[in-house]
């Protein structure tokens, strides 16, 4: 029997929260990093940067809380957005362009399909995320492709905030130094790094891969966008969706795309309903041609 927790937010969280194991370690791994980079951030670098309290330093932590809110914003924005073709009425008729799917059994519409890892059907499916644990698809592709370019924001700020202070904890380009960078844990359990330039070298060398990471899937992204393809369309090289790049990026983000990287609540309604979607003129000449 339910309780009333587990009819309400319970049953709901588990509907957007990652499912597979997989899923769940990099969900975890990607929260607890954003909000310890934000902790050395903000306690650690900039005290170092300006001793003193002062505009500037003002200016920095008022730029990094919007870039953390627009993060953690959009990712819980992506992940609690229903993509799934059960939120719409689907018809008993195979029709043109639609297939059948014998694990939801039920008729898909173009550029949907299933992902194993959601376990049923996305509505114009991208490609399934494991660090958000849920797929980037019609419905929730402006919070990712935004939760992705704050990301990248963060990490190209943050690795070049860190530099002096990197520099000064490690003591400059030594052989220790280099060692400490790339294998901290064994210089740390040799006694040949104390804990902070422990903590020091793996917290560079996280914002360093993570912001490497971030902004190689970025531009992946934003390409898909661009195009107006998802993952499958990009590799079978389908661009019969392609409408030129101002009206795929209101395909993506809406009516209005212009604004949506400033917050993560602003409206932007989508549109069509993601079951259907304009081809462009290439295609619907060929199809008059027939
Ligand atoms: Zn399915
Ligand atoms: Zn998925």
């Amino acid at each position: 029997m339910e309780t009333a927790m587990d009819g309400g937010f319970a049953r709901r969280a588990r509907q957007f929260l990652p499912k597979s194991r997989g899923d769940k370690v990099a969900f975890a791994f990607l929260v607890v990093i954003i909000h310890l980079i934000f902790y050395f951030e903000q306690f650690r670098v900039l005290p170092e940067i300006y001793h003193e309290p002062c505009l500037a330093s003002y200016i920095h932590t008022a730029f990094m809380v919007f870039v953390y809110i627009n993060t953690v914003g959009n990712l819980f924005m992506m992940m609690n957005v229903d993509t799934t073709t059960g939120s719409h009425v689907l018809p008993s008729i195979l029709k043109p362009g639609w297939h059948f799917c014998a694990s939801c059994e039920a008729n898909a519409p173009p550029r949907s399909f299933h992902c194993w890892e959601c376990g049923t059907c996305i509505l114009k499916r991208i490609h399934h995320c494991t660090f958000t644990g849920n797929c980037a698809a019609w419905a929730n592709q402006r919070y990712y492709i935004v939760f992705l370019l704050y990301m990248s924001i963060g990490a190209v700020y943050t690795n070049i905030m860190n530099f002096d202070y990197v520099w000064d904890v490690m003591g400059g380009l030594t052989v220790t130094s280099i060692l400490t960078m790339f294998a901290p844990l064994v210089m740390w359990i040799a006694g040949q790094a104390k804990a902070h330039t422990f903590f020091v070298s793996i917290m560079s060398m996280v914002c360093l891969i993570g912001g490497a990471f971030s902004l190689v899937l970025f531009y992946y992204h934003s390409k898909l966008t661009l195009l107006n393809r998802t993952v499958f369309e990009f590799n079978k090289r389908i661009s019969d969706y392609d409408l030129g790049w101002q009206q795929n990026l209101e395909q993506a983000f809406g009516t209005r795309w212009q604004l949506v990287w400033l917050f993560p609540l602003l409206p932007s309604p989508l549109l069509g309903n993601g079951l259907e979607f304009p081809v462009n003129s290439d295609v619907s000449e060929a199809v008059k041609d027939m």
